[in-house]
């Protein structure tokens, strides 16, 4: 009995402190005649993969990025722009692309694709959406929030951010507010869609307070505190690296930790990090 104590003991203590390693791979896009290539540099991926540890601490994953391996260029000008809103078609055509093109890369990494048109980025959830797609460093640019964040008082400063909150939908993570009319928030219903990868409250997680979303709120008090929104008070998570709302030092909640956990049992991600 003692000996068994023992090894659990060492086992436990293994688990304790040591993270999955999982890397990314970066592609950096062009159109198909090699124009427009997007403006993304190997210390710039860099940097968006240690802000994602910065977040991502506490969840038993690193991401590693290795400059020399994991860059590669693609021609491809439909993977390189952003299909309007309302084309279905062209989003389900980038979709079979881009995941085609996942499929002929390791399944131990993170594909992360950098296109040189559009601010946005956006992932799903496994076996839907098995990459990343982000704009280049200069054209996540966002406006600055006051000095709030502490990383940049400029008039338009890059998303450090936008990896690490990508990632989380990449690993099935919905956003923690709906998106819905700020005249049509309630308590109940404004914590997120319904459409993660675990059934439980609106944004699939229990614990992250109801977020009116980001666009409900004025900018001088997104940063924290109290505040009244269709009559209601939210004291919404701002600090949650799923929110729309930028504040110092996000992070995850474990409800959200579970879903990742959940999300990397499934097939399609099952191999991330694997030696
Ligand atoms: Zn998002």
């Amino acid at each position: 009995m003692k000996k068994i104590n023992g090894i659990l003991g060492v086992s436990l203590l293994i688990l304790v402190g040591c993270s999955t390693k999982v890397p990314i791979i970066a592609v950096q896009l062009s159109d198909d005649d090699g124009r427009n290539r997007a403006t993304i540099s190997k210390q710039e991926v860099s940097d968006w993969v240690r802000y994602a540890n910065s977040s991502w601490s506490g969840t038993g994953y690193e991401f590693t990025f290795d400059e020399e391996r994991d860059f590669i260029t693609v021609k491809s000008t439909l993977l390189n722009s952003i299909p309007a809103d309302n084309d279905n078609r062209a989003w389900e055509y980038y979709n079979i692309i881009g995941n085609y093109l996942v499929s002929l890369q390791p399944a131990t990494h993170v594909p992360v694709f950098f296109r040189s048109h559009g601010q946005t980025a956006w992932s799903w959830g496994p076996g839907q959406t098995n990459y990343i797609s982000m704009p280049s460093w200069v054209n996540s640019c966002r406006k600055a929030d006051s000095g709030e964040n502490g990383r940049c008082e400029s008039k338009c400063c890059p998303d450090g951010d936008l990896l690490a909150h990508s990632l989380g939908h990449y690993f099935g993570l919905a956003h923690t507010s709906s998106g819905i009319a700020c005249e049509a928030v309630r308590l109940e219903n404004a914590d997120g869609d319904t459409a993660g990868l675990t059934a439980a409250n609106w944004d699939d997680v229990a614990d992250t307070p109801a977020d009116p979303g980001v666009h409900c709120i004025q900018e001088q008090s997104r940063c924290g505190g109290a505040v009244q929104v269709n009559g209601i008070e939210f004291r919404p998570p701002v600090r949650n690296l799923m929110s729309m709302y930028r504040c110092a030092k996000p992070k995850l909640s474990d409800g959200q930790k579970a879903v990742i956990e959940s999300a990397r049992n499934n097939p399609w991600r099952i191999r991330l990090g694997a030696e």
